[in-house]
Order: C-alpha cells, then structure tokens, then sequence
C-alpha cells in the first residue's frame, strides 16, 4: 500500500476526538480549557458519550451543544437499552433542532439492578430506527470490535452482527481500541466480505494511566500485548519512561494503520489534550 500523503488524510475529516461529559462544573471549565488546546488542529469532529441506561443524557446534550456552539461539529453517542422508541424519538428531535447531523449509535450495556431491556435488543434496531425516523438527516457512526465484542462467544456471530449494523444504515464505525494493527486489518478484510463496506476508523486509546487502561482492556475484551504488558510493569513509577514507551508504541501502530489504508483516527481523549496532541504532532496531522 503506498504511503499517502497526509493531507489526503485530512481532507477525509475522519479524525476525531472523544470526549465524556463532565460530571462537575469544574469539569465543564476544564473541558472548555481542553477544547481551546485541541481547536489548532481542527479535528473533524468530537464525539460525546452517553452513559449506560442514558444516566447522562442531559450532560451529554448540553456538552454537544456547546461545542457545537463554538462552531465545531459535534457528534452525540446515543445508546438504546433500557429506552422507549419515544425517549430516543425526542432526543433526536432535540438533536435536529439544534442542527446536530451526526450520531454514534450504540446499543449499551443496562446498568446493574436496571432490568427492563425497552425496545431496543441490538444496536441494528437503533440504527433502523434513527433512519426510519429521520431519513438520512445524520450521519451514523457505528461501534466495530477488531478483537469481538466480549459478550460474543462465535467470532462469525460478531462480525455477522457488524454487518447487520452497517446494513441497517450506518454510513461508518470506529473501533474499540487496541493495541494489535492486525486484529483491525483484518477485522475490515472480513467484514468487506459480508459486504460491510463502510470506512471504519480505528479508536486509539492513548496510555493515559497504564494501570487503569489495561483493567479498561480486560473490561472490553482489548488484548494488552505481553510485550507492551512486562514493559510498562517493569517501569514501576517511572511515568517519564512510561509516557516516552506509551507515545512510541502508539504512534507506531497508528502510521502503521494508516499506512495500510485506515481512513482516519478517533481518539479516546479522556477529557485530556496532551498525548493525543503530541501524537498527533509525530503523525504530522498538524495543517
Ligand atoms: P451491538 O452492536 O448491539 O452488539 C452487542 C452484542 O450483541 C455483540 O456481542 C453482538 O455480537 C451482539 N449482536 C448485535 N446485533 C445482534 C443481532 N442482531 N442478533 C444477535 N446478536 C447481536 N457505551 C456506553 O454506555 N456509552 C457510550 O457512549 C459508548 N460509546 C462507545 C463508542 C465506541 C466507539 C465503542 C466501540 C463502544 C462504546 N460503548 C459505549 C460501549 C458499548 O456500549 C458496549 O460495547 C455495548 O456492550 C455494545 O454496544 P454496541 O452498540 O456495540 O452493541
């Protein structure tokens, strides 16, 4: 695959930032101090989480509109266990009367103790219904798992469900993260056969705390690599070395992806501009 150059990257406006809505007014402040870091680069877009069982439906709201606010597209993740078709109903609405024109759709996991499923079984309904109900007003972001989704046991399961996803309507995907650039070439290769053609973006997870970032992978079925697992344990408390070692590994994997055709990045932020910024930097995605 021959090198492209970066602006054809660019041009695509898959790069993106992710963000989780603050719980605090002093996290509001901190992620308005975040976003004025982030605003040199012009990232396509910034993305918004949703808690599980829509616990922060109205943070995520007032966070997507005030970024879009500030002139930036905003894309709202929304997830559909545990709702009504007439919650998700309105807060589409509200989503098109604020001139919001992008969704990542997710199904979600019921918090514990929240028995009640709703309408929703799989994120393939959601996305049927988003495009049922408001044509193709938004662009429809999908989740893709290169390494399975953990609640799957069959593999062929997994990527079929994908398919189903991709063929209910969504126009794209970003990944969970991962640390392993053969698991998502060929996560796309498989998913090209069942006919899921859509770009998929792979989601990188920057090592922000290495402790809490690999319970994250075990939590999300991410393999953690032992080379990269006995390497950051041997530093201890070295965090000069572990940020050195994180940037490095990193910023191999993601001129490796693209490289090998990835059509952008999404970036798990963790509300922090720091090392995506310096990752970025190395990439040359600066314009
Ligand atoms: P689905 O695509 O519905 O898949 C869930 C499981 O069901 C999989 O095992 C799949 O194989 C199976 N499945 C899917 N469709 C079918 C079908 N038709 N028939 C049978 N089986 C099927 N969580 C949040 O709470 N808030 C967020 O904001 C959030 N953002 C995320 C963003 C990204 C990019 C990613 C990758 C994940 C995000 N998550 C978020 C986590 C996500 O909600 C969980 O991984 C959840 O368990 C699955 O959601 P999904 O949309 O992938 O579900």
């Amino acid at each position: 695959m021959p090198t492209l150059p970066i602006y054809h990257f660019m041009a695509n406006g898959l790069f993106s930032i992710e963000f989780f809505p603050p719980n605090t007014p002093e996290g509001v402040v901190k992620l308005r101090e975040t976003r004025k870091q982030f605003a040199p680069i012009k990232p396509g877009f910034y993305s918004v989480t949703f808690g599980a069982g829509g616990s922060t439906r109205e943070k995520t709201l007032s966070t997507v509109l005030e970024i879009a606010g500030e002139g930036n597209v905003a894309a709202p993740h929304i997830s559909c266990i545990g709702s009504t078709q007439e919650s998700i109903g309105a807060l589409l609405e509200t989503y098109k009367q604020n001139g919001i024109n992008r969704l990542v759709a997710l199904r979600g996991d019921l918090p514990s103790g929240m028995g009640d499923i709703g309408h929703f079984r799989h994120a393939d309904d959601l996305v049927r219904f988003i495009r049922d109900t408001t044509g193709n007003h938004f662009h429809i972001e999908v989740a893709a798992y290169p390494e399975y989704h953990p609640q799957s046991r069959f593999a062929e399961r997994d990527l079929q469900a994908y398919a189903h996803k991709v063929k209910a309507g969504a126009d794209s995907s970003i990944t969970q993260f991962f640390y392993n650039a053969d698991a998502y070439f060929h996560f796309v290769e498989a998913t090209k056969k069942l006919g899921a053609e859509v770009p998929v973006v792979p989601g990188i997870m920057p090592f922000h705390n290495y402790s809490k970032i690999a319970r994250f992978a075990d939590m999300s079925g991410a393999e953690m690599p032992r080379w990269i697992a006995r390497k950051m344990e041997g530093y201890l408390d070295d965090a000069a070395s572990i940020r050195a070692f994180g940037l490095d590994v990193i910023t191999q994997m993601c001129e490796r992806l693209l490289a090998g055709g990835a059509p952008g990045l999404h970036f798990y932020s963790m509300n922090q501009s720091a090392l995506t910024l310096e990752i970025w930097k190395r990439l040359r995605l600066a314009q």
